[in-house]
């Protein structure tokens, strides 16, 4: 991990944000906030956790900025609360100060030498001093178990830590990037969580002397909260134990190469720390694989969150997974859907048309799968090139007599393939900008190898079409971007490109065809452009009222949506699900619907059969089987082919009810 104290400019002073929890402690605000060393921090933040008090009067008074969530998540979730919005508002570090005053904040007096050293994360122990807890009045009983536990904790763990159990904690930005802390506990479990997390992250930790005061008027634990809490705590150490063997991982513990799954806190697009979380779906593994019972245990879910960026409006993932994790399965062909076939004919049809493709035109695809796309070309030159990671696609490209290098395009390939190839007049990317988490390096790869004069288009889903319009279902860990044209023109102007064109096409509900090209150049610029980016602003893409409404609408789904199925459930007993697309998956996990509500899901794919849909382990039928035990209770989760789905059900069972989820979820009678 770096320094993050270090730019290129040379050192500057980490911003510090303090961040209050509360939970019916508004009384005791303003004295926590008077303790505070201000003179150490440059922000303070009050998140509370759905408190029945003035706790909003109170922070009002104090001048204080107060994010409040209701109903109550727990410790854990609190904090997680205010650590999020500590790094949208571009913390270096976080210091947790709990509200009811307990812990005294002075100690990040102590703390500073360590933030200047750049240490990750940062511990206060009462044990440094151990009489001094005691003549501050803390129980001999919590003194002794205590003392014991961190005993334990100190041998397994390997941290130099005298007291594991505190609530002074600072963490540092860095440290929040390099474990999936999101995965936490909600609870008061997070707190040792992320200290177990700290020695599997191997984190440069210290520990710094903290006074606690247990004579005041705190929020206390009961003794068997804390049995619980104590027990709770070897679960953890034991989960630990079982990663670092490499026996078992967990997602709060995850294998080696799993940690690589980043939790971003700057915007992928530009850089700057300006995200601001939009919604999250829990934890999803890759929609695209189907395991059997057998081998369940490969399955591994990752967080799903999704940010925008106050800065430059890009939607993004907050979690970025290994790509390795998720392509290495892919058996997707270009060629095996009549529609995308008909899609991709249109495309190179519209490009010979409008970019006058002759005999010496130079042409390239990224992510060109199978080869189709470009053998739509061939009638006009024979200079296209295919770039594709899948090794095992260059075969069927050949086959249609389409050169193919297994590569991902980035700078280093890109200058491997002006040399043997030369530059490129017409490079083409289908849903592949969205796909890639390094997108600026893909698309200064792109302007290397774009030859002069040359026309860069691409295709990507449009978000005024999808996620706006609450339609989260094409949110998953392979689409790490979903674009607007405001967040486009900055991202290719970084790579030296300039948007020329745009056409709006009907592609996955609703998508962009952006044409680009040299900026050096100064091409000109076609009106359509500036119209469809002055449509956007008119609909809000700066305005976070657009993205703070989508979260609502999210949740509001998701409750609803399991509602409807658990009606649905009640009358009729049976309920199947139609149709297991990515889509359908990331809709199933983000509502939690499992087998306790849906007993099977009908598709297709004879590879998804006999198969369990991931997350929720649903069993998958074929529409035989189904045919031979029809159900009266329906949820259709291919929801985009309604008509064709439900003519395809009305020719196997008589009477149903269907609950259509989108594009506004409603239960239809058969
Ligand atoms: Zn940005």
């Amino acid at each position: 991990m770096n320094n993050p104290t270090q730019t290129p400019q040379g050192p500057r002073r980490p911003k510090v944000v303090a961040v209050i929890m509360t939970y019916n402690c508004a009384r005791l605000l303003r004295k926590a906030y008077e303790q505070l060393p201000m003179d150490c921090i440059d922000e303070v933040i009050v998140t509370d956790d759905g408190s029945r008090d003035n706790i909003e009067q109170e922070a009002a008074n104090l001048g204080l900025t107060l994010k409040r969530h209701t109903p109550n998540r727990g410790y854990g979730g609190n904090l997680k609360a205010g650590l999020t919005h500590a790094l949208e508002r571009g913390a270096d570090y976080i210091v947790e100060i709990h509200g009811d005053g307990q812990f005294h904040p002075s100690a990040l007096r102590h703390a500073m030498p360590f933030i200047r050293e750049g240490r990750e994360f940062i511990i206060g122990s009462r044990f440094i001093h151990p009489r001094r807890a005691l003549e501050l009045k803390m129980p001999l009983i919590r003194f002794l178990a205590n003392r014991g536990l961190s005993f334990i904790d100190r041998i397994v763990l390997g941290l130099p830590f005298t007291e594991f159990h505190t609530g002074f904690r600072i963490y540092s930005r860095e440290f929040l990037n390099a474990v999936p802390w999101r995965d936490n506990s909600n609870d008061y479990l997070f707190s040792f969580q992320i200290i177990a997390q700290a020695a599997y992250a191997r984190a440069r930790v210290a520990e710094v002397p903290v006074e606690a005061d247990y004579r005041g008027d705190h929020t206390s634990h009961s003794i068997k909260g804390a049995s619980i809490y104590a027990f709770q705590t070897f679960r953890v150490l034991a989960d630990y134990i079982l990663a670092r063997l490499g026996i078992s991982f967990t997602p709060v513990f995850p294998a080696r190469d799993r940690m690589a799954a980043r939790a971003v806190t700057e915007c992928q697009g530009c850089g700057n720390r300006s995200l601001k979380a939009m919604f999250d779906l829990g934890v999803v593994p890759s929609v695209n694989t189907y395991f059997t019972k057998e081998e369940l245990h490969r399955e591994y879910p990752y967080l799903l969150d999704v940010h925008w960026c106050t800065h430059c409006t890009l939607v993004q993932l907050g979690t970025i997974v290994p790509p390795g994790e998720l392509f290495s399965h892919y058996q997707h062909l270009s060629s095996a859907s009549q529609s995308n076939i008909r899609h991709l004919e249109e495309l190179a049809a519209t490009l010979k048309q409008k970019l006058s493709i002759g005999a010496s035109t130079r042409v390239m695809d990224v992510g060109s799968n199978d080869g189709t796309l470009l053998s739509k070309f061939l009638d006009r030159t024979p200079h296209v090139l295919g770039v594709d990671p899948a090794e095992n696609l260059v075969t069927y490209a050949k086959e249609r007599g389409v050169e193919q290098i297994a590569a991902f395009l980035n700078p280093e390939t890109a200058k491997t393939i002006v040399a043997s190839h030369g530059r490129r007049d017409l490079i083409m990317a289908l849903n592949v900008v969205a796909h890639t988490p390094d997108v600026r390096n893909l698309l200064r790869a792109v302007n290397t190898v774009l030859a002069e004069k040359g026309t860069f288009v691409m295709e990507a889903v449009h978000v005024f079409a999808t996620i706006l319009k609450g339609e989260f279902d094409t949110v998953y860990h392979e689409h790490v971007y979903c674009f607007s044209l405001t967040a486009l023109v900055p991202l290719l102007a970084q790579a030296g490109l300039t948007v020329v064109d745009v056409e709006e096409i009907p592609t996955q509900g609703g998508s962009l065809r952006v044409y680009a090209r040299h900026t050096s150049e100064q091409p000109g610029i076609a009106d359509v452009v500036h119209r469809l980016l002055e449509r956007e602003e008119k609909e809000g893409v700066r305005d976070p009222e657009t993205y703070a409404r989508v979260g609502r609408q999210v949740e509001a789904f998701k409750r609803d949506f399991r509602q409807s199925l658990q009606v649905l459930r009640a009358k009729h007993g049976r309920i199947v699900a139609l149709g297991a697309p990515a889509r359908g998956v990331v809709i199933m996990n983000a509502c939690g619907i499992s087998t306790d509500i849906v007993d099977a899901v009908v598709d297709d794919t004879p590879l998804k059969q006999g198969r369990l849909m991931p997350g929720v382990h649903i069993p998958v039928i074929s529409w035989k089987e189904l045919a031979a035990n029809p159900a009266s209770g329906y949820v259709l989760l291919s929801w985009n082919y309604e008509e064709e789905m439900l003519s395809k059900l009305r020719g196997c069972v008589r009477e149903a009810d269907v609950v259509i989820p989108f594009p506004t979820l409603r239960t239809v009678r058969l």
